[in-house]
């Protein structure tokens, strides 16, 4: 590190979306004030800011899809969209006293431990630096956009954008318009493109299994009733939880059980869809389940409109004024728009965290990400990653995984400080133990056994390092306390990878 001045913080949190400003907030809750947040956008709200593509929402209800701590009685609808989500996330920020301590428009460039100092220094994009006690991410598991890999893609004059890259200054009435992929994001703003364009080609490789959405606006009296009476707006937090919460069971249980769900979408496709022919293209051969059950209300009316098609033969190329698919058919269009997903199974990129021995944090996964109980990582001292490996969820809201982390995160620092300890690292033997179990139970999910390519499973080991295999609460009783015999302290280390754990050196 250079001679410039160096400024020290405590924590510093890369991220301002639920999971940066939930750590920041339990951090200021508790009194700290000594921390900082890196932000590469010009706001908060992480995926809720950048997600601005038309039709976005939440696909899980919104009175669930919130901080525990902060509830919002006046949500519009059941599935609030998506400027409203990010309107939550700003109000939390400067309602918890969290805007002074972000940094916007600043990118963390690097973090690198160092072991004598026992503590991170990091790097900004301007070149700033600064060090760290503790490092926390919260740059989310689905922040860097995938463009497909098909020839030609660079040659296309049209307009070209990623979901997640909306361009709004692009009219797309009148418009020929092509969209590849028939993801989450796709199938929302696929509706709106439709009642704009002139034509709309849709790529679709997989069908996704969907779902009636049981949206609906929340009346005034609902309002009101949970602005009184916040133990009536509990209540139904906890009604929603617990009907997502029983979906485990058919999806790490008995896949069987997903017939139910299979039914309920095929019925979904009959009432939705007149033309034969567009039902069975639509309808997906994989158990349900493998990948995310979608919800939407509209998407299946969308595609039955006579300006659609839906094209399963795949793309084979881009030229300048169109795509070709398999079969040698082109198609011009003026617009191409990629609802092509995010890269899930390496959220962080190289180059960006770097622990003991200067080791690269990709370098430790050959295998793809690993961590114990999602949240630490071997090798990564006072490191605490946030919507880690493995704790993604096909069933339920993501605030309350994230919570259940800020939480262990916390307790570990609390722990540390009582006890006077610089330094935790997890020990390899209980993060091998931890990742063991996790994907031995993982065997038997209908995510690794569906019959279906997913973004679940890493695409060079086919292991699934993203989803959690379990009910929530079980992460929530995993992550409740800290648990120091899995850890190594002060710069210690293993003995042998069978060796003893947790040397409570301090
Ligand atoms: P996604 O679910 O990964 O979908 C990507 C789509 O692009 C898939 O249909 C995929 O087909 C297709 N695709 C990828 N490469 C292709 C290629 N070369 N040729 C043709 N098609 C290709 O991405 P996403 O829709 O952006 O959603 C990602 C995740 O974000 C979701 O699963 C969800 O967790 C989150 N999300 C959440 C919400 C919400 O409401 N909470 C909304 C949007 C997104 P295959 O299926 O064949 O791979």
């Amino acid at each position: 590190m250079s001679n410039q001045k160096v400024e020290h913080h405590k924590v510093a949190i890369v991220g301002t979306g639920f999971s940066g400003l939930g750590m920041a907030i339990r951090l200021r809750q508790q009194g700290e004030q000594d921390f900082i947040l890196f932000e590469k956008e010009g706001g908060v709200g992480g995926t809720w800011r950048v997600n601005h593509y038309p039709g976005c929402a939440c696909d899980v209800p919104s009175h669930l899809y919130s901080f525990s701590f902060a509830p919002k009685p006046n949500w519009s609808r059941m599935f609030a969209p998506q400027p409203e989500i990010k309107e939550y996330l700003e109000y939390c920020a400067s309602h918890y006293g969290i805007m002074p301590h972000v940094r916007l428009n600043t990118a963390l460039t690097g973090a690198r431990w160092n072991e004598q100092q026992a503590h991170w220094e990091i790097t900004d994009q301007y070149g700033n630096h600064y060090t760290a006690t503790y490092l926390v991410s919260g740059a989310g598991g689905l922040s860097v956009p995938v463009y497909p890999n098909i020839p030609g893609l660079d040659q296309f004059k049209g307009r070209a954008f990623h979901s997640q890259n909306w361009d709004h200054d692009y009219d797309l009435r009148g418009k020929r318009v092509a969209v590849i992929g028939t993801g989450a994001s796709a199938i929302q703003f696929v509706p709106e493109v439709q009642k704009q364009a002139a034509q709309l080609d849709l790529y679709q490789r997989t069908p996704p299994w969907i779902i009636p959405k049981p949206d609906r606006a929340m009346s005034l009296l609902e309002k009101l009733l949970f602005k009184r009476l916040p133990a009536a707006q509990k209540a139904l937090r906890e009604r929603i939880y617990w009907t997502l919460e029983t979906r485990v069971l058919g999806m790490l249980v008995d896949p069987r059980l997903m017939a139910i769900a299979k039914r309920w979408a095929l019925n979904h496709i009959r009432r939705q869809i007149r033309d034969p022919q567009l039902r069975k293209k639509v309808t997906p051969d994989y158990t349900i389940g493998c990948k995310r059950i979608l919800l939407s209300d509209n998407y299946y009316p969308a595609l039955d409109q006579p300006n659609v098609d839906v094209i399963t033969t795949g793309v084979r190329e881009v030229t300048a004024d169109g795509v070709i698919d398999v079969n040698g058919t082109k198609r011009e269009v003026d617009a191409i728009i990629y609802g092509t997903g995010f890269k899930a199974t390496d959220p962080i990129p190289r180059g960006l965290f770097f622990g003991r021995g200067g080791v690269d944090i990709v370098d430790t996964w050959p295998e793809g990400p690993e961590a114990y109980k999602g949240t630490t990582v071997s090798g990564f001292p006072n490191f605490f990653m946030l919507m880690g490996p493995n704790t993604g969820l096909g069933h339920n809201s993501m605030v309350y995984m994230i919570e259940s982390q800020v939480n262990y995160a916390l307790k570990a620092m609390e722990f540390m400080e009582q006890k006077g300890i610089r330094m935790i690292d997890v020990a390899p033997s209980a993060q091998a133990e931890y990742n063991q179990r996790l994907q031995s139970k993982l065997q038997g999910s209908v995510w690794n056994n569906g019959g279906c390519q997913s973004w679940y499973l890493h695409p060079v080991s086919g292991r699934n390092v993203t989803l959690w295999p379990g009910f929530t609460w079980q992460f929530r009783q995993q992550t409740r306390r800290f648990d120091p015999s899995a850890y190594l302290f002060n710069g210690a280390v293993e003995a042998s990878a069978a060796g003893s754990v947790g040397e409570a050196a301090a």
